[in-house]
């Protein structure tokens, strides 16, 4: 009697692919409404989900940001573009 456990599956908010958490870049807003790469995956608060630097400029398309903390989001493209490609080159 083994069940496989189901890994949590989220919501890329570029292209709205389900994929497990493992696969995707979590999102939090910082004290200014700027969202900021979780390099912990855990931090507290609401998060949002991308599964890379191509999903980004989708998501700013979308006003996924907005819809996803529900709050009007400061969003600084090029600092959060910045960082994904930095942790994809580490
Ligand atoms: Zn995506």
């Amino acid at each position: 009697m083994s069940e496989e456990p189901r890994p949590p599956v989220r919501t890329c908010l570029g292209c709205g692919k389900k994929q497990t958490k493992a696969l995707l870049r979590r999102l939090v807003l910082d004290e200014k409404n700027q969202p900021l790469l979780d390099r912990s995956q855990g931090a507290p608060g609401r998060g949002a989900y991308l599964c890379g630097p191509g999903c980004l400029q989708a998501a700013v398309k979308r006003k996924a940001f907005q819809r996803a903390f529900k709050k009007n989001v400061a969003l600084d493209v090029t600092n959060l573009e910045a960082a994904f490609l930095r942790q994809t080159n580490d």
